[in-house]
């Protein structure tokens, strides 16, 4: 055996955004990682140290929940077409006609549900809809 951390999250394959979950029970925790060391030290201290647990945890996994939306994260225009905030994939027809089936892909970093609460009002709407006024220029 190897001293080498392994961060326990990704091993179990806990997405790496959205709301944080123990890796041992997939127990949603409310704001960020509030509350993770008494859960783990009353329920999953046999399994690990909650020390090593944490230190062992990556960067990803350790930084609390991204609040904001994903796409206004990654700078992607609000009027363009839709793009993937994960792969910058670009979806027809400015819409996000496709979504479910292409977020497939990304579900180790954040899931679907949480991906569809996280976007902004704004980046939700298909491209179209969000345009409805005349631009001045
Ligand atoms: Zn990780
Ligand atoms: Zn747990
Ligand atoms: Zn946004
Ligand atoms: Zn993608």
């Amino acid at each position: 055996m190897t001293n080498e951390p392994r961060c326990l999250a990704c091993e179990r394959g806990v997405p790496k955004l959205g709301r944080r979950q123990c890796p041992e029970c997939r127990q949603p925790f409310r704001a960020g990682w509030e509350g993770i060391d008494a859960h783990w030290r009353a329920r999953h201290e046999a399994v690990m140290p909650y020390e090593a647990f944490w230190t062992a945890l990556c960067r990803r996994h350790r930084a609390a929940d991204s609040v904001g939306c994903p796409c206004c994260l990654k700078g992607i225009p609000l009027d363009g077409p839709r793009q993937c905030p994960e792969c910058a994939l670009v979806f027809r027809g400015k819409g996000w006609e496709g979504l479910d089936a292409h977020w497939k892909s990304h579900l180790d970093v954040l899931s679907y549900e949480d991906l569809l609460a996280s976007l902004c009002p704004a980046h939700k709407l298909d491209a179209d809809r969000s345009s409805g006024f005349l631009r001045l220029e």
